[in-house]
């Protein structure tokens, strides 16, 4: 599945808040703290926003925050729509049931796109079986655990500690750090996300 590959601060200063997709440099350097003003020419430009805008705005926000492109997002809001109960909050189910997420709310990863790398890389297990697809959706009760030798991964472990003092898991996983383990314990809700987002806005976008 493609990706972005562009500069992803970017992102951010675009957004206008942090969406963490760096490491440790969102905690330590971030330039959003000094530039924090829309990239480009003519960035600093204040401009009216429109309700249009706005929702623009927050369905790029989310879709940036999760790594998914258009077409995949839009196949996402598609399935959220098909579900009983709210589009928006099933939206954000759907994104926050995504392996590659789910390593990150673990602490496993020190953002998104490198959760994301980790699964691509062939390092996870799902159920005892080897899962490469970020997007792969977990269910309650599947186990995931880690290729062996990742338990020796710098990287990993450095994330897992900072992970550990500063990134509270969700409830909804159940994480045993010294066998490298995480259980599926429940179903994720929407205070639970660690972001803020008006999802209403994403399903009248969609509607019109
Ligand atoms: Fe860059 Fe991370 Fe700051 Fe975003 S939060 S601007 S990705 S350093």
């Amino acid at each position: 599945m493609a990706r972005y590959t562009g500069p992803v601060c970017r992102l951010c200063r675009r957004e206008g808040m942090k969406l963490f997709l760096k490491g440790i440099r969102c905690y330590t350097k971030c330039p959003l703290e000094k530039k924090n003003y829309p990239p480009g020419m003519h960035g600093r430009i204040r401009r009216k926003l429109t309700p249009y805008s706005i929702q623009l705005r927050e369905k790029q926000k989310l879709r940036r925050i999760y790594g998914v492109l258009e077409k995949q997002f839009s196949l996402y809001f598609e399935r959220a729509s098909r579900l009983a109960g709210p589009t928006g909050e099933n939206l954000l189910k759907l994104l926050e049931k995504r392996l590659d997420n789910v390593l990150y709310r673990a602490g496993f990863a020190w953002s998104r796109p490198h959760a994301r790398q980790i699964v691509n890389h062939g390092h996870v297990r799902v159920n005892d079986r080897k899962v490469d697809i970020p997007s792969f959706e977990v269910s309650v009760g599947d186990v995931i655990t880690f290729r062996e030798k990742m338990r020796e991964n710098t990287d990993m472990l450095t994330a897992l500690e900072f992970s550990q003092a500063n990134r509270p898991v969700p409830p909804w996983l159940s994480v045993q750090p010294e066998e490298w383990t995480i259980t599926i314990t429940g179903e994720p809700t929407r205070d639970m996300l660690d972001f803020t987002v008006q999802e209403h806005m994403i399903v009248e976008l969609y509607s019109k």
